[in-house]
């Protein structure tokens, strides 16, 4: 990922407030189309420029040519209240984050994500590293905004269940369960993806807790009720994999090593 400093000067009479919120929505617009990624962006203004920074999957993934309608359109709100176009500056190569996937065309991907994980929700199955969404077809009106919001979702309820201390069980459900509302949303859109990018595109399902090793061994697919037990662990994660319905999940977190 690239660090980038974003610099918005002002060319007329403008109030903060004003400004702010065009950059803002601008903002939104770049990170709902894959652009940039991460939830926080701190704003500073000094001499009439305004600066943040951002962090960007790919050196380029800040081109014109990835931008969707709606970033069109905030760049446009932008000159509404009297700032000039964004000047980006690379700052260079983010070294805490994960690298973006080089694939063009991944043999199979995975939606997944965590409570500390901002990058794409989109994984490459062979080398688990996120797909930067831009380079993507549109999942919906436009960018990709439904996949982040399912990703927002999904965090939340994984931070809730690890932390344990309120609503721990409806979350756990929402993420493990394939009748919840969480489910049918994600794997809505991992239809999608897969249509869109004709690449077979799998769902993660969370598994914690049962009864015993054997019993989580040996548990068929929730879906199917087929038999979707892998050799190997892939990634140290996904432990079972069924590939009529497109489910991937792991050893209940309870019982592996
Ligand atoms: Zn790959
Ligand atoms: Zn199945």
């Amino acid at each position: 990922m690239f660090l980038y400093e974003v610099r918005f000067e002002c060319y007329s009479d403008t109030t903060i407030s004003q400004a702010e919120k065009a950059i803002n929505a601008l903002l939104d617009c770049w990170r709902y189309n894959g652009q940039i990624i991460g939830r926080e962006f701190p704003l500073v203004l000094k001499e009439a420029v305004f600066a943040c920074r951002v962090v960007s999957p790919l050196q380029d993934s800040l081109l014109e040519k990835y931008q969707s309608n709606q970033v069109k359109r905030a760049k446009q709100g932008l000159h509404d209240v009297g700032l000039l176009s964004p000047k980006l500056k690379l700052l260079g190569r983010d070294i805490n984050s994960d690298d973006s996937d080089e694939c063009h065309t991944p043999k199979w991907q995975v939606l997944y994500t965590n409570y500390l994980q901002t990058c794409s929700p989109l994984r490459c199955g062979e080398h688990f590293t996120p797909i930067p969404l831009h380079r993507l077809p549109a999942v919906a009106n436009g960018d990709h905004k439904q996949l982040i919001k399912w990703q927002e979702d999904w965090s939340a309820c994984d931070q809730l269940q690890m932390n344990g201390s309120i609503l721990e069980h409806g979350a756990l459900n929402e993420i493990s369960q394939i009748n919840s509302r969480l489910f049918r949303r994600g794997y809505d859109l991992c239809k999608r993806l897969e249509y869109l990018t004709q690449v077979p595109t799998y769902y993660y399902l969370y598994r914690v807790g049962g009864d015993n090793l054997m019993s989580e061994q040996t548990r068929s697919c929730p879906s199917c009720g087929g038999d979707w037990r892998l050799e190997h662990s892939v990634h140290d994660i996904f432990d079972f994999k069924c590939d009529n319905c497109r489910l991937v999940s792991n050893l209940s977190w309870d019982f592996k090593s």
